[in-house]
């Protein structure tokens, strides 16, 4: 039997080989590499697609993080509340501005930080949120804004797994201040190669982030207002991105069917299935079980004889990472540390047939009857 991947970038390649590679070749012959019409037009498209009035390509989901929070001014001697059950990238940004990462703790359903317990860890150096949708689960969009309104907060978002999730309607990223995505080949939106974008409404923010990303310059001069980065998205990325964008809700409609199906498969399972309600769009990025404590490694390692994939997001929440030793905790954060113990994320891609869930999912059961 053939391997099941947690992600089959190839069969993707395969079924969009003549465009992308058309779009690569019209690149290379173009010889724009850096900042060109392909880079103008995807951050066209996708200020579109998203619902903002700017969307600026930058290097990767992580620069998008730390260029947002840059220009919405947070720095040394500022806390910013996040969650720790994420990839470390969301709290390296805050560090990377010089502020500390304030870790709150999550829902244990939605897998996204609580709002209520951020409203009782605010203090006065908190000056911003940084909600991360979490396996392309939308956060509480709805009660984070109207706290933040109240204690006078910005918002960022974290939509790196997130790309064409909805809330009420409104896309993940166009919500807060800035929500800013990464173009890492895995998530829903990828490219082949590192790339990320910022998507905001505000205007002297969109403009702030365009100096930062570009060494700190308005335009191709060499006047420079602020020390500014390296950080921008290069044409090949661009162009492969647009590409992928003309399928973008098939790929997240094929990625909720698999999830349709590992539910229907797992019904009687003895695992707690992905949350979903009925005011978000979940775009699975990840398909994530809690099973049974003690059972993963015997999960994993029965999955793995079958030549199945799967994978521990995340194994290790932030606040107990070397790294963040020294962060502020604002209460509890058990939740965090019990789904870190239990999660299980299992293969989900768009061109995964009926037969792979299947597959997936009686190996998952095999192991339930077993122990
Ligand atoms: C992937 C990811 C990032 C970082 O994106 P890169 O493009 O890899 O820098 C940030 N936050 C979360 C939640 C991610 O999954």
């Amino acid at each position: 039997m053939n391997p099941i991947p947690m992600v089959d970038l190839g069969v993707q390649y395969e079924h969009l080989k003549s465009e992308l590679d058309a779009a690569i070749s019209g690149v290379m012959a173009g010889t724009r590499y850096i900042l060109g019409p392909e880079v103008q037009a995807l951050e066209n498209e996708l200020a579109g697609y998203l619902g903002v009035s700017h969307a600026i390509g930058c290097a990767s989901g992580t620069d998008a993080l730390h260029l947002a929070l840059r220009a919405a001014g947070i720095g040394p001697g500022d806390e910013v509340i996040t969650t720790p059950f994420t990839f470390i990238a969301t709290a390296e940004a805050i560090r990377y501005c010089g502020a500390e990462p304030v870790f709150v703790d999550i829902d244990p359903r939605s897998f996204n930080i609580d709002p209520e317990r951020v409203e009782a860890a605010v203090n006065e150096r908190t000056r911003a949120i940084l909600p991360v949708h979490l396996f392309g689960q939308p956060a509480d969009m709805t009660a984070l804004m109207a706290l933040a309104d109240r204690h006078g907060l910005k918002v960022i978002e974290d939509c790196a797994q997130s790309f064409g999730a909805e809330i009420e309607g409104r896309q993940t990223g166009s919500i807060g201040l800035a929500g800013a995505f990464s173009f890492f080949p895995s998530k829903n939106l990828g490219g082949c190669g590192d790339g990320g974008l910022i998507a905001t409404s505000d205007d002297a923010l969109a403009e702030e982030i365009r100096m930062l990303r570009n060494h700190g310059r308005r335009v191709d001069g060499y006047e420079h207002e602020v020390i500014g980065y390296n950080s921008r998205l290069d044409e090949l990325q661009a162009a492969i991105l647009r590409v992928k964008l003309g399928y973008i809700d098939d790929f997240n409609r094929e990625r909720r069917r698999v999830a349709a199906g590992y539910r229907r498969c797992l019904e009687t399972a003895d695992f707690e299935l992905p949350y979903e309600d009925h005011i978000g769009r979940h775009v699975y990025h990840q398909f994530t079980l809690l099973v049974p404590d003690g059972l993963r490694e015997h999960l994993q390692a029965s999955l793995r004889e079958n030549d199945i994939a799967s994978a521990v997001y995340y194994p290790i929440p932030l606040h107990r990472q070397p790294a963040f030793a020294q962060c502020r905790q604002a209460g509890d954060l058990g939740n965090s540390e019990a789904v870190a113990e239990r999660c299980l994320s299992v293969p989900i891609f768009p061109e995964m047939t009926e037969e792979q869930i299947e597959r997936v999912s009686d190996g998952l059961k095999s192991v339930k009857c077993e122990v």
